[in-house]
Formats: structure tokens, C-alpha cells, sequence
């Protein structure tokens, strides 16, 4: 960055002198040794869930460290990427006062998360190509804009942005800059992980829910600075992340060759679904995608999606979004539903 960033000045004023509530596994912290434990109020009967889960999930967190290769103190977890993409909002942004930039056409939960906290949503539209437009997105910038979204893949466009256009954002956009990777898994770009020691004002956010097949357990990711993560620890609800979603997260995390290998046949797949595409007379255009669903321009997406409805199919009509008028988002499914689904198509037209 070209100024000094200075990450205090970023964060609410209530936020910054907020003493964060102290739970009993944060003032007592096991080094493993038999202990008698009656400082929680818990049911003392042992049935596998009876105490309180770690509020700091150190086991899932060690291991993602190792995998991801970032220090446990730059990762915060929360019940879903929702959770994670809220807390940062309630942490940096003065409710009827600042400002974030969205990208239109992009993830449906930003803008949600903006009237929840009432901060005004400053939308800069994607260039044609589905790219940011980086003069347009400074030129909206004002002192307020404390967050900037980068959805890379896209959600529902399906690409990677160019790695420079995201670069010249980082080093001109004064605020924080939230690059959602939650499709980072079926691309062939590299995450922005690597990046967080060179930019102070990055914010990675990944999720369980995607690529790893665990959208039930509700589990988000948050890398960032230190700083940052201090900030949002503060503020976060103890318990956020659950005993269940912990087992079933380290469990997942641990098989990362299962995880793997059914990326591996998701991009199979994939690709087998564009070929088919290619061929469907109502088909008008396919879109690049680093993610594992397809962005469709059909004839009439109304009529479309109704089709395949009957047909047993449900797909998401994406034509009430801006450019993505008449297009339809597909999710690659298994094999045997991605042939289904090519039948059908055929049939169709
Ligand atoms: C699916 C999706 C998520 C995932 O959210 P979770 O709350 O972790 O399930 C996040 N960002 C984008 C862009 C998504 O499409």
C-alpha cells in the first residue's frame, strides 16, 4: 500500500471499547490434566455433548493451519461465511453513517447484510466481461467506505477476476478489501492467501460449504491480520462455531484426498456439461467459469426454467440481476445427474 494503513482508525468507535464477554472455557483453559469441571453450569453426565465446545476451535484450526499454511492467530471461524461476512460488517462499518462497494452482478448475501446493518451499498456494475471496473469502483470511494467485495470466482458470473485488476484495488482502496473464495477450490487462479503478510487491508474468507461438501455443518473461514482477527474475536458470540460442526469440520478437513478427488470429478464433469451445452439449440451463451456451476444466456430463461422444472431439474434463473438478463445457473451435480440433466436438455431443444 502506498499510505501507511492504519487499521484502528477502521474500526467502529462502540466496537473499539467493547470489553468482550469472558466465558468460563476462556478464564480456565485445559493443559489436559483430569480436572473436576464445575465452573460453566453444565449437566455433568457425560453424553459426548454435554460441555461447551472450544470457543476458539484449537484442533480444526491447527489443521487448517497446516494445510492452508496461515498462522492460527490470522483465522477466525464462524457458523457459515454469513456469520464471518456479518461480523466484519459489525466491526468496521457505523451503522447510517458508512458506506461499502458491492459488484454487481455478485452474491445476493452483501446486500442483505448491508440493510441489516444500515450501511449504504455503493454498487459499481462489472464491465461486460464480468471484470471489476476499477476507475469506476475509486471513483465512488469516499472516506466512509470502510469495505470493498470481491467475489473471485463470481457468484453467479462463474470467473476469476484478473488477478491485476484485484491488485490495483488492494493498493488503492483505503478501506478493507473482502475477497470471497468461497469457489477458490475449482479454480485454476491461486487464492489471495498468500497475500495476507503483503497487504494489511486484505480479508480472505473461505467455506466448508462448496467444494469441501459440507454446507450442513455451517462452517466459514476468515484469514486476515492479526489485527483484524483480534477485532472480530472480540466481538464474535462465544460459542459460534458448535461442537458438531467442529467434529464433522476436522473429520472433513483431515480426508483431504476424498475432498479432492470429488473436486477432481466435479471439474470432470464440468466440462462434460459445456460440451453438452454447446450442442442445445436455445442455448445462447456459456460463460467462462472457475466455479463448480455454469452460467447460461438462453432465450427465454422464464420458459426455460419452467421446462426443466417440469422435467425434475431445478436450476437458478438469474435474469432479475443486472447483465445476466435471460441466463440460468446451473450447479454441476454428480455423474449420473449430469447425464440426466444432458438428456434432458437434449430433449428440450
Ligand atoms: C455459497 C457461497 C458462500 C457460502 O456461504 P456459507 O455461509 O459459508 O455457506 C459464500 N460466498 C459465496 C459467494 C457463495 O456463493
Amino acid at each position: 500500500m502506498n499510505k501507511i494503513f492504519n487499521i484502528t482508525s477502521l474500526i467502529r468507535e462502540n466496537v473499539k471499547n467493547i470489553q468482550p464477554y469472558s466465558s468460563a472455557r476462556d478464564e480456565y483453559v485445559s493443559d489436559g490434566s483430569e480436572m473436576i469441571f464445575l465452573d460453566a453450569n453444565e449437566n455433568p453426565f457425560e453424553n459426548g455433548m454435554n460441555r461447551y465446545p472450544d470457543p476458539y476451535q484449537r484442533s480444526l484450526k491447527s489443521l487448517l493451519a497446516e494445510q492452508k499454511g496461515v498462522s492460527e492467530t490470522n483465522m477466525l471461524l464462524g457458523n457459515g461465511s454469513d456469520e464471518v461476512l456479518d461480523l466484519i460488517f459489525r466491526a468496521f462499518c457505523e451503522p447510517n453513517q458508512d458506506n461499502i462497494i458491492t459488484l454487481p452482478p455478485t452474491y445476493g448475501m452483501y446486500k442483505v447484510l448491508v440493510g441489516i446493518n444500515a450501511v449504504e451499498n455503493r454498487e459499481v456494475l462489472l464491465t461486460v466481461d464480468f471484470e471489476p471496473n476499477v476507475s469506476e469502483i475509486l471513483k465512488a470511494v469516499d472516506e466512509n467506505s470502510k469495505l470493498l467485495f470481491i467475489c473471485s470466482p463470481n457468484n453467479p458470473t462463474g470467473n476469476a477476476f484478473s488477478r491485476e485488476k484485484v491488485q490495483e484495488l488492494l493498493e488503492n482502496f483505503q478501506g478493507l478489501v473482502v475477497i470471497d473464495e468461497a469457489y477458490i477450490d475449482f479454480s485454476e487462479q491461486k487464492s489471495w492467501l498468500s497475500q495476507l503478510e503483503k497487504y494489511p487491508n486484505l480479508i480472505v474468507t473461505q467455506t466448508l460449504s462448496k467444494a469441501y461438501g459440507m454446507a450442513g455443518i455451517r462452517l466459514g473461514i476468515c484469514y486476515a491480520s492479526e489485527e483484524i482477527i483480534a477485532v472480530l474475536n472480540k466481538i464474535k458470540p462465544p460459542y459460534n462455531v458448535n461442537q458438531l460442526t467442529q467434529q464433522q469440520a476436522l473429520k472433513r478437513v483431515l480426508n483431504q484426498d476424498a475432498v479432492e478427488k470429488e473436486v477432481k470429478q466435479i471439474l470432470l464433469e464440468r466440462g462434460a456439461l459445456i460440451e453438452a451445452l454447446k450442442g442445445v439449440g436455445f442455448v445462447q451463451e456459456i460463460y467462462p467459469t472457475d466455479a463448480n456451476f455454469v452460467l447460461v444466456k438462453v432465450d427465454n430463461a422464464d420458459q426455460r426454467y419452467q421446462e426443466l422444472l417440469e422435467k425434475g431439474v431445478v436450476v437458478r434463473n438469474r435474469s432479475t440481476q443486472p447483465l445476466c438478463e435471460n441466463t440460468l445457473r446451473f450447479t454441476v451435480g454428480t455423474p449420473d445427474e449430469n447425464k440426466k440433466l444432458i438428456a434432458i436438455l437434449k430433449q428440450l431443444g
